[in-house]
């Protein structure tokens, strides 16, 4: 399997990095991937080995503990995500919270947070709610200025990696509008519960649970950037988080194809394996074309995010053409496999199961057209 991988997928960063983070994969990703997707837990121990390797925080300034690159970080999505997507989208929670704090907090957030990523800290990004989804515009969490402190209360909803998150991102609604807020785990008044809807079928990384905020108290510079302005700090992030659930989306596309390819070639039908059967190697060109098309415009959105550029039509177009194409992957890989694709011990369910949710998650693909289409019409 390692020598199919690298003979067919070009290393985007230097191979030196690749080797070594697949080596970390391999130990401490891999072994666990099928059981936290069956149980539904959140990763901790993979978060902390992956943190204490040095990944949790390369996309921020080496002050912080980071490489200050969003193609390293690309790359330690699409290769944690081909063991396991659970441990991809935990990460995304986690660079989304650094990505905004980097980008739009002040000073004094910046340094009391963002050096606690490299130690492992957990982190969540809560802007749904029951009532507003692909809509953030208008919330019905609100904050208050009180005093010298902001007061919270409200309710999100869907909020991966909640379950197990030390440190938490807010969008709230304030009197000049929607604004962003850091809000850490052991404030008063915070808590968690599993909802109704609490429990998905892909991307298991511990239930994404309903947060709670029964008048939680913020000293004032826990505001993140300027009030009102939280919409476009959040939407902001979302288009460099949106280049890593794409890296995500590979990963899993990846992954089927290689496990497809490897069942193929050694399964003999009538007179030949699976894979020498013309049919089925136009569905390996196929899947093959398109994923190196959709790595490529991938990194292209995250070489620009290294240049400081915002990347609202790049992100989307990545994330749009990566996920669906995980999908369609991870089906066809059932389907080369026949029966051994649908044993329940066999990791395409779970492909597929992950895939199909990040076409909703981090932005539904209709919400990344109508980015594209804006694009377009202020060309
Ligand atoms: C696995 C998973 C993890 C998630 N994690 C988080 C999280 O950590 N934090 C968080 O805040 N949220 C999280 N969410 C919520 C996610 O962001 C929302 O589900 C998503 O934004 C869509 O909102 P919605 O589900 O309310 O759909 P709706 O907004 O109700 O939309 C329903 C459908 O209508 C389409 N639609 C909506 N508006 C338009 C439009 N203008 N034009 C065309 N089509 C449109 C949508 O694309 C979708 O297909 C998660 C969701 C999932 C599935």
């Amino acid at each position: 399997m390692q020598e199919n991988r690298n003979k067919l997928w070009q290393d985007m960063v230097e191979p030196a990095f690749v080797d070594a983070l697949r080596a970390l994969v391999a130990a401490h990703v891999e072994p666990n991937a099928a059981a936290i997707d069956a149980q539904d837990v959140y990763p901790v121990a993979e978060i902390r080995a992956l943190a204490r390797a040095g990944y949790n925080s390369i996309c921020l300034p080496a002050e912080f503990g980071g490489r200050g690159s969003y193609r390293h970080a690309l790359a330690v999505f699409e290769e944690v995500s081909y063991a396991s997507a659970a441990v991809g989208i935990s990460l995304i929670t986690i660079l989304q919270a650094q990505t905004i704090l980097h980008l739009f907090g002040n000073e004094a957030l910046r340094r009391r947070y963002l050096p606690r990523f490299a130690e492992g800290l957990i982190s969540a990004y809560a802007l749904t709610e029951a009532n507003h989804g692909s809509d953030i515009r208008s919330l019905d969490t609100k904050a208050r200025r009180v005093g010298d402190e902001w007061l919270l209360t409200g309710e999100k909803s869907f909020i991966t990696s909640g379950s197990a998150a030390e440190f938490f991102i807010i969008l709230a609604q304030t009197e000049t509008g929607v604004s962003a807020f850091a809000l850490p785990g052991d404030t008063r008044g915070l808590s968690t519960y599993v909802g109704a809807n609490s429990a998905t079928f892909g991307l298991r990384n511990g239930p994404h649970v309903n947060l709670v905020l029964d008048g939680c108290r913020l000293p004032l510079d826990h505001l993140i950037g300027t009030e009102g302005k939280g919409v476009r700090a959040a939407v902001t992030t979302l288009n460099y988080s949106r280049t890593m659930a794409a890296g995500i989306s590979l990963g899993i596309a990846r992954a089927a194809f290689d496990k497809s390819l490897a069942h193929a070639r050694q399964r003999k039908v009538f007179d030949s394996t699976v894979f020498d059967k013309q049919g089925i190697q136009w569905y390996f060109a196929d899947m093959l074309t398109r994923i190196d098309a959709a790595r490529l415009l991938t990194y292209r959105a995250a070489q620009a995010l290294d240049t400081g550029a915002d990347v609202p039509r790049l992100s989307s177009e990545a994330k749009l053409m990566a996920a669906a194409l995980a999908t369609e992957v991870a089906g066809t890989a059932i389907q080369i496999c026949g029966a051994y694709g649908v044993m329940e011990n066999s990791p395409y369910g779970r492909y597929l199961r992950d895939a199909k949710a990040y076409e909703i998650a981090g932005g539904a693909s209709e919400i990344l057209r109508n980015t594209i289409g804006k694009a377009l019409m202020e060309y």
